[in-house]
């Protein structure tokens, strides 16, 4: 009877740790490697309290329903009314908080590899005129968003390109916005991606954004 009751007992400890916790990811570079456009203390906070707040309010909520952590996040962000409804609210901020930093650490690389490619070019020319317009209409999108939010660069169902913005830390892949698609290129336009060092000039930091772009990783989303 003991034997069994210490072996019900450990197949439940397992089973609850088996379960995948989301984790802050290794970013590829350290946080002084996208000075000056991005500083170094703006990365430190953005990462360790901001993106790790994210990610433990996500387990928080997702750990009353731990059979959730077996699905995608972007199976959950696609089927949002699925979700219990205690903890929606909970992880569309912080599901999209924990997502969509995720991405934005790996859409940014230090200046010296940060070049876009022929294939990048090509399918911005041929969605947007030319890479400039698509820039200004980019750099518009990220200033037009009010308040909190991000701007993205999407590619939608039928594989044509378009810029949309969300607000707080809501996501072209969750069900319920506006304009649906895959994000290829993102841009955090809350006030603590680039307070420190640009206080209220959130353009100035939107352009500043150019010469960090991995486009090898847009590439790679593109496809
Ligand atoms: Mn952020």
């Amino acid at each position: 009877m003991k034997k069994l009751q210490l072996l019900l007992l450990v197949t439940c400890v397992l089973g609850f740790t088996a379960q995948a916790q989301y984790k802050l990811p290794q970013l590829n570079y350290s946080y002084a490697d996208l000075e000056p456009y991005i500083d170094s203390t703006t990365m430190y906070i953005h990462y360790n309290n901001h993106h790790a707040a994210y990610t433990n309010n996500l387990n928080a909520a997702l750990s009353k329903y731990p059979e959730l952590y077996k699905k995608d996040l972007v199976e959950i962000f696609q089927n949002f009314s699925e979700l219990p409804a205690d903890i929606q609210t909970a992880v569309r901020n912080n599901g999209g908080g924990y997502y969509n930093h995720v991405l934005f650490w790996e859409l940014l690389t230090p200046a010296s590899k940060s070049k876009m490619s022929p294939v990048v070019e090509k399918a911005l020319i041929a969605n947007f005129g030319s890479v400039d317009q698509f820039k200004a209409e980019f750099e518009k999108a990220a200033a037009t968003r009010f308040g909190s939010g991000w701007a993205w660069l999407i590619k939608d169902n039928s594989g044509k390109l378009k810029i949309v913005s969300t607000p707080n830390q809501d996501n072209p892949l969750m069900s319920f916005a506006e304009a649906k698609g895959k994000p290829v290129l993102a841009i955090d336009v809350w006030e603590h991606a680039y307070y420190l060092k640009y206080q209220s000039k959130r353009a100035d930091y939107t352009k500043a954004f150019w010469h960090v772009v991995n486009w090898k990783k847009v590439e790679e989303l593109l496809k």
